[in-house]
């Protein structure tokens, strides 16, 4: 059953268009479930549109349209529920369609196709004999349409773009706002299998390159293979041993093998062999062999992935590129070379992802969460991406270039603006010192006039550099960056937070497989269980630091005082180590912990007698009050840094801190953003860290309100009962006070 649906979906998913994607949904459903109908209807326009059937009169296809509220089709959709009826026409909301020749069915089972709680479409069976369908059987079509959901969704959004001549348009989450107008650069988009013949140059360089793709994809199915290990994924496994039997010498590997010593490039080879292997299949009587052809297809792509893509990043590259991937992972943005990114859309991810982060932090304009735009066919074709306002325009008119370009233009002048005050420090209107500093990972990418702006490192995320690394980097070789880090902030403090890796913090070299990696072996957690690792990274901080007062360190995703205790021993250790051994006149540092999980914010006065200060790490700290993954873009409207709740702790978090006398301050993306920083501040939060691309705008801003007017508008804030409620209110506070250009 788990293959048949696998398959269906599927062959959905690989069709050329939507018409065939279609009809072999329909064909194949119908010889799944036995029955003698399947059709499917397509919501256009608030119209249900017959656009496939294997069954009914196929020249109704594209003439029978019913609005919503006709038909039993139309009761599935309006109600979003499925219909089982043993006699259809003895339902009240029966309509004979003529035109389909239905007459003949009695039977029929009917489910909504839903894609993020918009209708899609319905899907039918039917049959001649008066009867019920079975639970199993209604089970299986439902099953069958949340699968398909995404499918039929992908393959409408490639007929849109298709339908479009030249110009098309996408839209996601702005992650890292700007203007940019540059080239596509697509990395890892659908694989054509019809790539077009090449000879090779040289044979035993093509089998090398070939043989070497096969490894690769060798240890991927025998990891995938070995992840479904138990009782009940038997049939999974099988699929991903069928494939790497097919890698072998003796089956399709040789076969590639032997068309390279024809005189083809390896892939020509994978691409001719899958070819003609596939067609052959498909000419087979047996549906069990016709099936394996997608067998063959799965594999031919994945060794071209391996031929094609790999080198993609090692191009030289002619000019800067706008790079549009699934989802950007750190050590992609970090590999990629740096003055050649200039934008980046992706997929998936979140607002808050580190990828996001990451881009903000590199300052390239990043829109994520584009639907479809991986395999629209846009590798290469000229952009605008309007990430401020979350858009994605392919093939851009003259017209509309010159114009993006003076709003580019317009932009810079703002910043300009900006940034000359950047040497100012931030007080507000009525003299309040608001103190900035950076949150900073890599330090290639900090420009020295941005450090000289701040107050200080804010937040130095050390697994940054440990995330580009093919192991553990070296005590001597992290007391080198950890001093260039030191040296960058000149005389001022810099925050050093040990290593935060696990959750979407991957380190290639120390692979973490668990069901709940937010909730795991992450942060803190991962580094007392780990004391040699931990002793490491404090020594070299602290012999970078050696007799300056400028080292501050940070621990990540504390949750309990006894991880505090344990790591304050661990760092006097150290500092007893490198005092004796290094530095005889080392300061001791101070020691702060990240508020980042709710049950600390219960603790602070325990909290308090421990650590020096506090930084509220406010991305998960919200993720976790609120329970929704910061990386998931299906929950991504829930994510809300400005939900009363999460304002509501952070105020309380600050009221009890001042009480305790303990240091407070913010490092979350929300410490970067206008409307967050003119709450933060109306909170009394004195202390923000944020992205080198916030600072010179922030700065301004705070320039420019008046903290006695804040209390009131925070007042206000915190009795709204919804994050968009209280991102109004504050807009209009800045429109009021002129300062509209925040927004
Ligand atoms: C945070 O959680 O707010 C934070 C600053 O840490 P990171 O984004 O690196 O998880
Ligand atoms: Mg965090």
């Amino acid at each position: 059953m788990l293959k048949t649906l696998r398959d269906i979906t599927q062959a959905v998913a690989a069709a050329d268009d939507l018409q065939s994607a279609l009809s072999l949904l329909v064909t194949q459903t119908k010889s799944a479930m036995a029955t003698q109908c399947c059709s499917i209807y397509i919501l256009e326009e608030q119209q249900l549109v017959l656009s496939a059937t294997d069954g009914l009169d196929p020249s109704a296809v594209g003439q029978v349209k019913m609005p919503l509220t006709q038909g039993l089709v139309g009761l599935v959709a309006e109600r979003e529920e499925p219909i089982n009826l043993a006699d259809a026409p003895l339902h009240p909301r029966f309509k004979l369609f003529t035109e389909v020749a239905e007459e003949d069915f009695r039977a029929f089972l009917a489910v909504p196709i839903i894609y993020q709680k918009l209708i899609l479409g319905v899907l039918v069976v039917q049959q001649a004999d008066e009867r019920q369908f079975s639970e199993a059987e209604e089970a299986f079509l439902m099953t069958l349409a949340a699968q398909l959901a995404v499918a039929v969704r992908e393959q409408r959004k490639k007929a849109e773009v298709k339908s479009l001549p030249d110009q098309c348009y996408y839209s996601g989450t702005s992650a890292a706002n700007g203007v940019v107008i540059a080239h596509a650069m697509v990395i890892g988009g659908d694989i054509s299998l019809e790539q077009a013949d090449s000879l090779a140059t040289d044979i035993e360089e093509e089998l090398v390159q070939l043989r070497y793709a096969l490894d690769v994809c060798r240890n991927t199915l025998s990891a995938l293979s070995q992840r479904f290990d138990g009782e009940n994924e038997k049939e999974v496994q099988s699929i991903f041993s069928a494939l790497l039997l097919l890698l072998d010498d003796s089956s399709l590997g040789g076969e590639y093998v032997r068309e390279i010593q024809l005189g083809w490039s390896a892939i020509s080879a994978v691409s001719r062999v899958s070819l003609r292997y596939i067609d052959q299949f498909l000419q087979m009587q047996d549906p069990y062999l016709q099936e394996r052809a997608t067998d063959i297809r799965d594999l031919g792509q994945r060794v071209l992935r391996e031929l094609i893509e790999p080198q993609k990043m090692h191009i030289e590259f002619d000019a800067p590129v706008i790079l549009v991937t699934k989802e950007a992972t750190a050590t992609m943005l970090a590999e990629f070379p740096q003055h050649k990114l200039v934008g980046i859309v992706t997929e998936l991810g979140g607002v808050n992802s580190h990828a996001a982060i990451l881009a903000r932090a590199f300052g390239v304009p990043a829109v994520i969460g584009v639907e479809g735009i991986l395999n629209a066919g846009i590798d290469g074709k000229q952009l605008i991406l309007n990430a401020t306002r979350g858009q994605v325009l392919v093939s851009p008119t003259p017209t509309l270039i010159k114009e993006y370009r003076s709003h580019i233009s317009a932009e810079k002048a703002l910043q300009k603006r900006y940034s000359k005050e950047l040497s100012l420090s931030a007080y507000t209107l009525d003299d309040k010192r608001i103190h900035l500093y950076l949150n900073a990972g890599l330090l290639s990418s900090l420009a020295s006039e941005i450090a000289e702006g701040a107050d200080g490192i804010g937040l130095y995320r050390t697994e940054i550099p440990f995330m580009l690394q093919t192991r553990f980097p070296s005590e001597a070789e992290q007391v080198e960056i950890y001093r260039q880090v030191i040296q960058a902030a000149g005389n001022k403090p810099v925050v050093m937070r040990t290593l935060d890796v696990g959750g979407d913090k991957p380190l290639s070299y120390l692979p973490i497989i668990e069901d709940n990696p937010f909730l795991g072996w992450r942060g803190i957690r991962l580094t007392l269980d780990h004391p040699e690792l931990f002793l490491v990274q404090l020594r070299a901080m602290l012999n970078a630091a050696s007799d300056s007062e400028q080292l501050h360190i940070l621990l990540p995703m504390v949750s309990c005082l006894d991880e505090i205790d344990q790591a304050i021993a661990y760092l006097e250790q150290a500092y007893l180590e490198v005092k004796q051994d290094v530095h005889p006149h080392l300061v001791r540092p101070k020691i702060g912990i990240m508020l980042e999980v709710p049950a600390l914010l219960f603790q602070l006065e325990e909290v308090s007698r421990r650590v020096d200060f506090i930084s509220v790490g406010s991305n998960d700290l919200t993720q976790y009050l609120l329970a929704v993954d910061r990386n998931n873009p299906r929950v991504s409207t829930l994510y809300d840094c400005y939900h009363p709740g999460i304002l509501r702790a952070l105020k309380r978090a600050h009221m009890e801190c001042s009480q305790y006398q303990l240091s407070i301050s913010v490092c979350g993306e929300l410490a970067g953003e206008p409307i967050g920083v003119i709450l933060l501040v109306a909170m009394g939060f004195d202390q923000l860290s944020m992205n080198q691309g916030s600072l010179a705008k922030i700065n301004y801003l705070i320039r420019r309100v008046s903290y006695a007017d804040l209390s009131e508008l925070l007042e206000r804030a915190l009795s709204l009962s919804s994050g968009g409620e209280v991102r109004r209110l504050v807009a209009q506070y800045l429109r009021d006070n002129e300062l509209e250009e925040f927004l």
